[in-house]
Formats: structure tokens, sequence, C-alpha cells
């Protein structure tokens, strides 16, 4: 195990992000979907635990397929990881000429994106490859089925293009039992043969779990990759990802009849301590965890997080636990095991993805490296 530390402000909590966890969910993963090949989108940062730490751990693992969102956060990790293919899902939107030099797959969304890569082809003199992106039923970004068919029927359209995936987005993989998911792979499967040969993919995290039909030559998943339930009606079969850990800078005793926090809102019924941790909302942490919603493990315990969260703070009553075990420094646990993404994002009122891509800039970041030696070949 090796540890390596980056950015951060002195003083503000510390997020462990375990690169091992995030390689071996990929190769579970992997497993689960071969035959098909396993991609991982790292848009968002990798989903705000760092691209340029999450691509070089999952290449060496294997993984051969990078989806970012924008142009410009695939050419900001280029080079990081070699024979890799970096795709952008939102398209050559900006930076074309940059993408088309330096090997950065566009999907393409539209008629005019298409149109876009094939004069970017001719102006750089050679072929370029791209992605086909057909909306099966989502309404949001691709193309629609008839501008899909129209470039089956006009492949000139296509001209200096070589076409290396056929791609489509599920908008329900989540609930099983969604008739949307049948209906979107049944359109899939009907729009996909009008390119025989290409490569096709639909499957998220969750899509994987639908069944392997649904996997077809290559999958997509995110949120499973950074500890994520794919799952919503069973355990979670991912190996967590992060750990949020703040000290304790201060411990009050707060008698009743008091208050604890802006507005006054949490009431003191009975003599209490309140430990107070240096995380805030400007920090991603959810100012909709206050007055009970959110909690956090100290000393192997759950406390709740009581009072309004500020800006800089929160405040976390201990009064159950025995006062030498809560004192200034006194780490606080606020996301790990017991305490996941999922969990406090459901108390937020939202989901773990964007618990994690709202994680701050001051948290002092530390990757964790499984550097066990590799099994020796024979
Ligand atoms: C974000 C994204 C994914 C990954 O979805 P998860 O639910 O995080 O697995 C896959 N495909 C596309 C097109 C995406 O935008």
């Amino acid at each position: 195990m090796s540890t390596a530390a980056s950015s951060g402000i002195a003083g503000a909590a510390r997020l462990e992000i375990d690169l091992g966890a995030i390689a071996r969910n990929w190769r579970r993963l992997a497993q689960r979907a071969a035959p098909a090949r396993c991609g991982a989108p790292v848009k968002a940062d990798a989903y705000g635990l760092g691209a340029a730490q999450v691509v070089p751990a999952l290449a060496r693992a294997g993984c051969r397929d990078f989806f970012f969102a924008h142009p410009g956060e695939a050419l900001a990790v280029r080079g990081l990881a070699p024979d890799v293919h970096l795709y952008a899902l939102h398209g050559p939107t900006a930076a074309v000429d940059e993408m088309a030099a330096a090997g950065v797959i566009p999907a393409l969304n539209t008629l005019e994106q298409v149109a876009v890569w094939r004069d970017a082809a001719k102006r750089a003199g050679r072929r370029l490859q791209a992605a086909l992106h057909v909306d099966t039923g989502m309404n949001r970004l691709g193309l629609p089925p008839a501008d899909f068919e129209l470039l089956a029927r006009e492949p000139d359209r296509l001209d200096g293009i070589d076409l290396v995936l056929v791609f489509s987005h599920l908008a329900c993989a989540d609930i099983p039992n969604h008739p949307l998911n049948a209906a979107q792979l049944a359109a899939f499967r009907r729009l996909r043969a009008l390119f025989p040969g290409v490569p096709a993919a639909l499957a998220n995290s969750s899509g994987i779990f639908l069944g392997p039909e649904y996997c077809f030559d290559l999958v997509r998943p995110g949120a499973a990759l950074y500890g994520i339930n794919p799952l919503s009606d069973a355990a979670n079969p991912m190996e967590p990802v992060v750990r949020l850990i703040a000290e304790v800078i201060q411990v009050r005793r707060v008698d009743a009849p008091d208050t604890v926090g802006y507005g006054a809102e949490h009431a003191v019924t009975g003599p209490s301590r309140i430990a107070t941790v240096a995380v805030g909302y400007a920090d991603g942490y959810p100012r909709s965890l206050g007055n009970g919603r959110g909690q956090a493990l100290v000393d192997g315990e759950r406390v709740p997080v009581v009072g309004r969260v500020s800006m800089d703070l929160i405040t976390l009553d201990v009064s159950n636990l025995a006062e030498h075990r809560v004192q200034p420094g006194t780490e606080a646990i606020l996301l790990g095991p017991g305490i996941d993404p999922d969990l406090i994002g459901t108390a937020a009122g939202t989901i773990g993805y964007e618990i994690l891509t709202r994680l701050g800039p001051r948290y002092r970041r530390v990757y964790i490296t499984d550097d066990s030696p590799a099994a020796p070949t024979r």
C-alpha cells in the first residue's frame, strides 16, 4: 500500500481515494460484461475523484476506452496513458482541430457535428475516428433515429470519418422493470444493424446488470467504478472508494435550554456535547444535511449533524460518547464504509453521483495505490 498526497488546504479535511478499489471495481465489471470490452466514463474529473490519477490507474488495469464530456477534459489528460481511446461525449463542440491532432474521438450527436468533423478531416488531410451517438428514447443528446438512418443512406456525409463505435444511452437502467429499457434495447438493436461491423455500446453501470443482451461490444460504467451502487433493489456489489475524514476542532458543552448554530434552529433539550468539524457547504457538504439529516462516524459511533450546515463548519451531537472518546483532533468520518455516498446523497435529497462530483477543492486528497507486486506470470 502506498499513498501520495496532492493539493488541498492545510487544515482541511482529508479525502482518501482508493485507486486500487477503483481498479478492482473495474475488473469486477469487466468480468461481468465479458466478452464485451469495459470502458470507463471519467467525465467531471472522474466523478470528482481526479481524472489525472484515475485514468492512468485504470489504464494499468487494462482499460482502453475513456469517456469525457467536454473536448477539453479529454485534451487535459492526453499523454497520461499510452494506447487508449479518449472520447468526448459532447462532440466536437470546441478545439476541433486540436481534438483531431490529439486523436480525441468525438461522439457525433447531430448532423451539424457530423459535418464539422468531416470538414476537420478534410483540413487535417487524413481520416479521423468518431463515434455515432443515436438517441433511442432519452430525448436529450444524440442523433434522432431519422437522422441516424439518413447517415446510413447517405454515407458521403461521413467522408473521411472512420466509425469506431455506435452507441446509445439508457434512461432508466437503474429501474430494472421499467418498460423503456426493453424499448431502447429493441430500438438500438435495429439501428446499430445499419452500420454492420462497427462496435456497439449501450450499457452504463446499471445497464450491465440488466443482462448480457444489454452489453453489446463495449460497456460504459461510471458510477459503479467509484463505489456507487448500480442496483436499486439489492446490496451494493461494489467496493467503497472514498473516505472523507475531518478532525474535530472543538468540543462544546451546551446545557438546556440553549440552541446550536445559525438561526438557532437546533434546540438543546438536555446537557449536551457538540463537536465542531471543519467541513461546510463550501466543501460540497450539502446544506440540506443540517438538522439531523446528515450523519458521521466518530470512534465507530454514528452521530447526527445538528443545527445548520455552515460554509466551513458542521456541528455533531456527540453526547452519547464518553468524553475521552471525542477531543479536539478526534477524527470524524463523513464519507466511508457504512456512510457511503448513496446514503448521504439520499439523506440530502439527491444521489451519490452529486455528492462525489461536488467534493470540494479544499480537501487534502490522498491517493491510495495498492502496489502489492503483480502475480508472477508463468
Ligand atoms: C455518464 C455516462 C455514462 C456512465 O453512467 P453511470 O450511470 O455513471 O454508469 C455512460 N454513458 C454516457 C453517455 C454517460 O453520459
